[in-house]
């Protein structure tokens, strides 16, 4: 596995930001979690590689920044080059969620890499259908963008820690990883209901849809612990025995409340998604050479 693009050290990212004062032990901490994190978006990335012209296969990269604001995206010069760029300051946002998890190592290592898997699977959406290379987008195409990328994030996510079928136990314990990452991810970042955003209760809706519709079709029992887990007289007592901290805990039973409740209508979104995927196929240079498999 080539880990391509290039990522910042936590020495680096610290010098550039000295008030925010990190530790010997910080500043090591943030470096084991954020070369776990490159690691792990390189694997996705190469996971798609093979669905690429052998031209473009090297052409994806991936940039962890210096910037401390959490912040995403995907740009670059396509289809020679495209940069997925994700902020140390979001890398570090992750991993400082899962501090106030009250679970064992290797499962909130887990949250930690499906959270990232999420953010790396929405840019990734956006440089392999083209979106990057639409210039004159309008607000509902920018916001079905946008919920195209979510759904396929919850897709990539479902397809990399799902690999294989069989043992009914890990695949239960993988469905319950995802639902928490989604819910801890969308959370913490918060957002409401923007021209081009979704709020983000109604974003993690999204991606469980997503994932829900890759399990129903390769991980049947997957599928079933994610909607046995969805509801509330299940999801309630699994967010009280996993998160110590009262602020994240309140914030993500606001955030599922809302997901529930949403008084926030997605179907014209979808619609202009189902709308305009043909327009994005034709745009992605990317996906040009295998363009007759793509509709
Ligand atoms: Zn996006």
């Amino acid at each position: 596995m080539s880990d391509s693009g290039s990522r910042i050290t936590a020495e680096e990212y610290s010098l550039k930001h000295p008030h925010l004062q990190l530790t010997l032990l910080e500043k090591n901490a943030l470096e084991e979690g954020s070369t776990r994190l490159f690691m792990l978006g390189n694997k996705l990335i190469a996971l798609t590689r093979p669905q690429l012209p052998d031209s473009l296969k090297e052409s994806i990269v991936l940039q962890f920044t210096n910037y401390e604001t959490p912040q995403a995206k995907a740009g670059g010069f396509a289809p020679d080059l495209n940069i997925i760029s994700i902020s140390m300051g979001l890398i570090g946002r992750i991993l400082a969620i899962s501090k106030a998890l009250s679970l064992e190592k290797s499962t909130i290592q887990s949250i930690e890499g499906a959270m990232l898997i999420l953010v790396v699977g929405h840019e990734l959406t956006h440089v392999m259908f083209g979106h990057n290379e639409v210039m004159d987008e309008e607000s509902m195409e920018a916001s079905a963008m946008e919920v195209h990328s979510d759904y396929f994030a919850g897709l990539y996510l479902a397809r990399l820690i799902h690999p294989h079928g069989g043992n009914v136990a890990l695949e239960q314990t993988a469905a319950i990883v995802a639902i928490l990452a989604g819910v801890l991810l969308f959370s913490e970042l918060g957002g409401e209901r923007t021209e081009t955003y979704h709020s983000a209760p109604v974003r993690l809706a999204v991606v469980l849809a997503g994932y829900l519709r890759w399990t129903m079709d390769h991980s049947p029992a997957a599928a079933m612990q994610i909607q046995a887990t969805l509801d509330l007289r299940n999801l309630n007592p699994l967010i009280d025995d996993a998160i110590q901290e009262a602020v994240l805990a309140d914030k993500v039973r606001h955030c599922i409340s809302c997901a529930t409740s949403a008084d926030e209508s997605l179907s014209d979104t979808i619609q202009a998604a189902e709308k305009f995927r043909s327009k994005w196929h034709r745009q992605s240079s990317l996906m040009a050479p295998i363009r007759d498999q793509l509709d």
